[in-house]
């Protein structure tokens, strides 16, 4: 359905996100529940990689650890190479503004502020440079460049995800997560929404980590990674819409084999790691 891996810019074979052995658990001793546990993956720069699995899989905390809103108990996150563990919570968000993006399922714009202002609040908090003419330049590209001095009230669903993904590429950040971003949108504006996350990985070297329940959206990543109880229940590269929906359908059959022993986790973590050097190298 798409192109992939084209257009190569110069950061394409660089690693813009690590993971080793992340384990999340919540609440404590009788009713503990491993949200994540021990997942480690590498995602090289410039890739559009889709997160599925069931509802309670993991795939939010995943993303909320990756991203630096939420601390994983064990394991380590790198973004771009720079270790996010270690820092105080100033120091996170610190890293955060520097190196991540992140695009919500309600937008969590701010109510008071034009969209213009709300795509520029990450440069403002952490005090950098605002290039007007670059803002423009993104909301424009996003079809937005009429509704400036809007209001997110005075946009649909569909625009106020768009200004969310102008906030997010205005920073030029390492990394954009986005859990869901599609998921309160009508069919027409989660395609334009998609559309634009591809375009800002084909065309211009952004690395994407979308969580999905969407076969549809899923099919505009690059490679699939699949959760099950926290774990990674495998991966699907190219991902098409009927291959996804049908592995998702499955997906209870891999984590049945996978609870009689460690053999299927260890072979499907090392399934990742050639797929990550088939996505490195590009096609
Ligand atoms: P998903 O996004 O795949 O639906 P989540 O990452 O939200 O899954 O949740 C994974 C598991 O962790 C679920 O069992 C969920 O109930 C639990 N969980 C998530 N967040 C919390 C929390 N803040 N407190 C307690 N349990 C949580
Ligand atoms: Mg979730």
């Amino acid at each position: 359905m798409f192109r992939r891996n084209r257009g190569a810019g110069p950061a394409r074979s660089a690693e813009a996100l690590r993971l080793d052995g992340v384990s999340k658990v919540y609440g404590s001793a009788d009713n503990a529940v491993a949200a994540l546990d021990n997942v480690s993956l590498s995602l090289p720069a410039g890739t559009f990689t889709a997160v599925m699995g069931p509802s309670g899989s993991g795939k939010s905390t995943l993303l909320q650890c990756a991203a630096g809103l939420d601390r994983p108990d064990s394991g380590t996150v790198t973004v771009d190479g720079a270790k996010m563990t270690g820092h105080g919570e100033s120091g996170l968000a610190k890293f955060r503004r520097r190196r991540i993006g992140f695009i919500f399922q309600q937008y969590n714009l701010m109510p008071t502020l034009t969209v213009e202002q709300n795509t520029t609040l990450p440069l403002k908090l952490a005090r950098r440079r605002i290039n007007r003419a670059r803002t423009r330049e993104v909301l424009t590209h996003v079809g937005l460049g009429e509704r400036l001095d809007h209001l997110p009230d005075q946009l649909s669903g569909g625009q106020r995800q768009r200004v969310a993904i102008a906030r997010a590429l205005v920073t030029e950040p390492s990394v954009i997560f986005a859990d869901e971003p599609t998921g309160a949108l009508d069919m027409r504006s989660a395609r334009d929404v998609l559309r634009l996350l591809r375009e800002s990985v084909q065309e211009h070297g952004r690395t994407v980590v979308m969580v999905t329940h969407d076969p549809v959206a899923a099919s505009y990543a690059d490679w699939v990674l699949f959760l099950a109880d926290g774990r990674l229940a495998g991966d699907m590269y190219a991902p098409t819409v009927d291959a996804v929906a049908e592995r998702l359908a499955h997906l209870g059959d891999t984590v049945a084999q996978g609870a009689n022993g460690h053999h299927t986790h260890h072979a499907d973590a090392h399934h990742l790691d050639a797929h990550t050097i088939n996505v490195r190298t590009g096609d």
